[in-house]
């Protein structure tokens, strides 16, 4: 067959696998099921699904947009945010431009940049695991189409701070998008020098594009649904690559029904704020290297002990994402949950 050669080295996405009975912490999820609401709202929509879903996404476009103080030209609703990932290298690189990014970070950046056939540039974090932003800077080239910075940075938990992130966008042309990925942002409690607001960053810098997603806080996971806000000449092209009815009718109706839940959803994400802290804390006092999270998951630093830990921990019933010679990420969830992922970990370290 005549497959693009070049995408031989191209690894394929390793989703967490699970067995019955395993406690699942290797993808992020909240463990909440929807919202009464919610599920209304579902079973609303599943009942008219004889009919394509409305490709504009008008209402959920402009639901989000009063919501977030935007207009809806500022707004691209997409089938997951890595949809929207791809699609923003899609609209930006093609053979032999670069696409920039911190690593280790979320795994789609590079897959999807080789995929258009575009050269990934992987800028490797600090010793304590943070996007260097200095270093992210002198790496952009006359090549280099889009950046990616994730804050959180998955799979590490860890933020930049604000008059890093000021001074990177400083830097950046302003002809090269920066796609700044809060697919955690609701987990975030930010102060001090880490506070920022990235949609108060777009007024000042037009090329930031702000991707954020209904998987995590709103629990839609199952649904696919994600969101850019950005200038519209970015959202214009990315419309132009949407596939059509790729966010489907139910997945609309859910994510609306979810914003209007808002209040109670976030407020759930105290409690999970709450457990990862507890995780952290507890985890540093078992001996483990655990660097300062504000996602719904903690990032242990094992180096060539990550496959060894996360195949023990499976084991013993939990599931988790190791990094091959890198680190463990370990979703935060409830007490019950995380009290068997402690009990293990404790276990693994002697205790
Ligand atoms: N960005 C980051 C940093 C993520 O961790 C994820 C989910 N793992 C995504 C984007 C994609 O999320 P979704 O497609 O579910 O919206």
């Amino acid at each position: 067959m005549r497959i693009r050669p070049d995408l031989d080295t191209l690894p394929a996405y390793v989703p967490g696998k699970t067995f019955p009975g395993a406690i699942k912490l290797a993808s992020n999820e909240v463990t909440d099921p929807p919202l009464p609401s919610v599920a209304s709202a579902i079973a609303d929509a599943a009942a008219t699904a004889n009919r394509y879903p409305d490709n504009g996404m008008v209402e959920l476009t402009d639901e989000l947009a009063k919501n977030l103080g935007v207009t809806p030209a500022e707004v691209q609703v997409g089938c997951g945010s890595v949809i929207l990932c791809q699609n923003l290298i899609l609209v930006t690189a093609r053979p032999g431009d670069e696409v920039l990014f911190g690593w280790r970070s979320f795994e789609m950046y590079p897959v999807a940049t080789q995929a258009v056939g575009a050269t990934p540039v992987q800028v490797p974090l600090t010793g304590d695991a943070v996007h260097d932003l200095a270093a992210m800077a002198d790496a952009i080239t006359d090549r280099t189409r889009l950046i990616f910075v994730c804050n959180p940075n998955n799979p590490t938990g860890t933020v930049v701070e604000a008059q890093a992130l000021h001074d990177f966008l400083a830097a950046v042309p302003s002809d090269v998008v920066v796609a700044l990925d809060e697919a955690y942002f609701e987990y975030m409690r930010l102060d001090g020098p880490y506070s920022y607001d990235a949609l108060e960053l777009r007024r000042e810098f037009p090329n930031l594009v702000v991707l954020r997603t209904f998987s995590k806080a709103y629990g839609l996971a199952g649904l696919r649904v994600g969101y850019a806000v950005g200038d519209p000449q970015v959202i214009t092209a990315l419309n132009k690559v949407h596939v059509p009815f790729t966010v489907s009718t139910v997945a609309q109706a859910a994510a609306i029904a979810s914003l209007r839940a808002q209040d109670e959803l976030l407020a759930r994400t105290d409690a999970v704020v709450a457990e990862r802290e507890r995780v952290t804390a507890e985890l540093r006092r078992l001996g483990y290297r655990v660097p300062p999270s504000q996602a719904n998951f903690v990032w242990l630093m094992l180096g060539d002990d990550a496959i060894p830990f996360a195949t023990a921990s499976a084991e013993a019933g939990v599931i988790v994402r190791p990094f091959a010679g890198d680190g463990v990420r370990v979703t935060v969830t409830n007490p019950a949950e995380d009290d068997v992922f402690l009990k293990f970990a404790a276990s693994w370290a002697g205790n």
